[in-house]
């Protein structure tokens, strides 16, 4: 059986967030049971757009709508929060929570121009467009777009917005339909609404679009347009944007953002690059001179841990640091005939470190193994130089006596 189509009332007035209309059905969406109504102003998720969210109140009692959604038969089906449903025949007051629908009316203006821009600075033709409730998005036919681009695109559609142009939606006739020049081709074949973008009133006509959504009035209400950046999809690009009060808030929150990086940096928001780029090379200048420091210390260190341990005897040391065991013993690698068994005790355990200089025959590696395997740890290397972990509580100078 053929059901009644429930009347869109959005479709004529997309700032009408209150109304009445009777419950004709009781009905269930996906597992959820739904509420039918003849008529309704509520916005069913479809074409990329999220579902309006609000309140229906019938005999006083008040009702959250947590989601709406369309069937095949063009039906709409309003799902409530727990409990049962209004009576069928009942009349109930339906009301559209505000923000939601003034915020997805300017990002699917939004979406519209943007798609126009895009086409117009880039002749980036959209494929596809996701309004979510954290993120849009839209899919145009071109492998890449540079930055500049983008911001061609994001100022020739701020620039609509301040013109403050009309927006206009209408199911126009088959000639109407035939002269208008479309931006994209209709989904459905009949009973086609077209939004257009100025083209009244002596406006000249920016966009033309095939579109069942919720749109503004007017180019001003949008506010702003931001696109947030770019990235390669499937061998197409997708462009990441906001308009309106979202677009706001991301741009408000990023300027706090750079504001108190800013302040940790003692420059102003726009003197934050330079100030990184100052602080980048101080600390490459710091690391350089810890370099050579540490050269200068490890040099004089491996001079004095040779005298300490006078051949034939190893050179041993344990101490804090393993940059420093390693640069010393980078340098005892040049001591004839010597080898040196080094340490470095840290959190849990000891690093250690076996190297020999020419002439000697001491074999680290084989050494570090046979400590390792006795003392539960691990290590190996080559003949001249070997490294390796052991577990802490291992005495090193007491291990290398043997
Ligand atoms: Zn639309």
């Amino acid at each position: 059986m053929r059901r009644m189509a429930t009347t869109l009332l959005y479709h004529r007035d997309p700032l009408l967030l209150t109304f009445e209309s009777r419950v004709v059905a009781h009905g269930t969406h996906g597992s959820r049971p739904s509420l039918i109504l003849e008529a309704t102003a509520f916005y069913p998720e479809s074409g990329g757009q999220m579902g309006d969210h609000g309140t229906v109140r019938v005999d006083g009692a008040e009702r959250k709508i947590t989601d709406v959604q369309i069937d095949e038969q063009a039906q709409v089906h309003h799902l409530l929060d727990d409990g049962p449903l209004p009576a069928i025949g009942a009349t109930v007051s339906g009301s559209i929570e505000p923000a939601r629908r003034r915020l997805f009316m300017a990002l699917h203006t939004g979406q519209h121009l943007l798609s126009h821009s895009l086409l117009e600075v880039a002749r980036a033709d959209t494929v596809s467009c996701r309004l979510g409730e954290t993120a849009c998005t839209v899919d145009v036919d071109v492998p890449a777009l540079t930055e500049r681009a983008l911001r061609d695109a994001e100022a020739h559609a701020n620039a609509i917005i301040d013109d403050d142009l009309g927006v206009y939606a209408w199911f126009p006739d088959d000639a109407e339909l035939a002269a208008l020049p479309l931006r994209r081709r209709p989904k459905v074949n009949e009973h086609i609404r077209v939004v257009a973008i100025g083209g009244k009133d002596g406006e000249p006509l920016i966009d033309a679009s095939p579109c069942g959504g919720t749109h503004c009035t007017r180019t001003s209400q949008i506010g702003v347009l931001r696109v947030a950046g770019s990235e390669k999809y499937k061998g197409k690009t997708r462009v990441t944007f906001a308009a309106g009060a979202r677009a706001r808030r991301e741009l408000t929150d990023e300027a706090a953002a750079l504001r108190a990086l800013a302040a940790e940096l003692s420059c102003g928001p726009l003197d934050v690059a330079a100030a990184l780029t100052k602080v980048r090379s101080d600390v490459a200048a710091v690391s350089e001179r810890m370099e050579r420091l540490q050269g200068q210390v490890a040099e004089s260190a491996a001079a004095q841990l040779a005298t300490a341990h006078p051949a034939p005897a190893p050179i041993v040391a344990v101490l804090g640091d393993k940059a420093l065991v390693r640069a010393i013993g980078a340098r005892l690698m040049s001591y004839d005939g010597r080898h040196a068994l080094l340490a470095a005790q840290d959190g849990d355990g000891l690093h250690v470190l076996c190297v020999r200089g020419p002439g000697s025959t001491f074999d680290c590696s084989a050494f570090l193994k046979r400590v390792a395997s006795e003392h539960g740890g691990k290590g190996g290397g080559k003949p001249e130089r070997a490294e390796g972990r052991l577990p802490a509580g291992v005495d090193w100078a007491a291990l290398t006596r043997g």
